[in-house]
């Protein structure tokens, strides 16, 4: 019955076996064989998208969870594990500690000191961009959709079309990864500093926070952290809510301090396509002409920055 109940539902995150931090709820999603029409997960009926996708809500308890999926019939059990709650940190007389203080992070140590500003005047074949899909190898796969396809596939695949739109408007383009493979974070940004990059783009897609329902979290946006990047991101995000409008909300441009945005020498800024972990999103996200639309509008923001005079 093993190899029945397998065939008809897969489970996609939380992986059996998983272990979430303290949660009192978590989003479950996967995909059930094309035909299956009827699914309950913890007793409650579940919406089946058209690609066979799905996502709902379970409620957790600390420790060990069995949860019950059902398919036209036939059950699967997924145990999940949740963590113990911190206990608080109190002072010597039992009361609360405050939080500690926010994270002052110290400049790249191979970057230089002086900010580069946008290339304006540069011929497009002197303007260098390295564009970064995010995630790669078989330990860091990025988020997972409900048919377990990885982020780091996505983001390879927008990076290429951006690659190959900044190419076509004549741009000098050089990407961390060309592959399947683990590169280091920090050498991500450290490769644009030493090549002296005019402009450092990472690509990724969003995924909701485990205890967040995906069926109500989506939308795009690009990330800065410094000025330098600011208007980098501006930018991009501008072209790419334009081309994405009437399909997903645009929540523009966003303060992160990202490893991938903190370069105080390179313009940088991670762009968030869409969220890879709502079935609706998860097939957008495969619609090659659609992808096409996003990397040209990732192209167009940055050749509009490029172009930018300097004040
Ligand atoms: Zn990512």
């Amino acid at each position: 019955m093993i190899a029945s109940a397998l065939l008809a539902v897969t489970v996609a995150f939380p992986r059996p076996g998983q272990t979430l931090p303290p949660v009192a709820a978590s989003y479950m999603s996967g995909a059930v064989p094309r035909g299956v029409t009827n699914l309950v997960v913890q007793g409650k009926p579940v919406e089946i998208y058209r690609t066979g996708g799905w996502v709902t809500m379970v409620d957790l308890a600390e420790g060990e969870n069995e949860v019950e999926i059902v398919a036209d019939g036939v059950a699967t059990n997924v145990v999940v594990m949740v963590e113990r709650k911190p206990k608080p940190k109190l002072d010597a007389e039992g009361n609360p500690l405050p939080p500690p203080p926010p994270k002052v992070y110290e400049k790249l140590a191979y970057a230089a000191d002086e900010a580069q500003t946008p290339p304006a005047g540069k011929s497009p074949a002197e303007v260098l961009v390295v564009i970064d899909p995010g995630h790669g190898g078989p330990k860091d796969t990025g988020a997972v959709s409900p048919h377990g396809f990885f982020e780091k596939d996505a983001n390879l695949a927008l990076a290429r079309d951006v690659k190959a739109a900044l190419v076509a408007l004549g741009y000098r383009v050089e990407m961390t990864r060309e592959s399947d493979v683990a590169v280091p974070l920090y050498d991500r940004a450290r490769g644009a500093c030493e090549k002296r990059a005019d402009a450092f783009i990472s690509i990724h897609h969003n995924a909701t926070a485990c205890d967040k329902d995906p069926r109500i979290v989506r939308y795009t946006a690009v990330y800065k952290w410094n000025d330098i990047g600011a208007s980098l991101a501006a930018a991009i995000n501008a072209r790419m809510g334009g081309v994405l409008e009437g399909d997903i909300p645009n929540n523009g441009v966003m303060h992160a301090n990202f490893a991938v945005t903190r370069n105080p020498q390179v313009p940088s800024c991670l762009v968030e396509t869409d969220f890879i972990t709502t079935p609706e999103g998860e097939e957008a996200i495969w619609n090659p002409a659609r992808r096409r639309r996003i990397a040209a509008a990732i192209a167009d923001g940055f050749a509009d920055w490029a172009s930018q005079s300097v004040p």
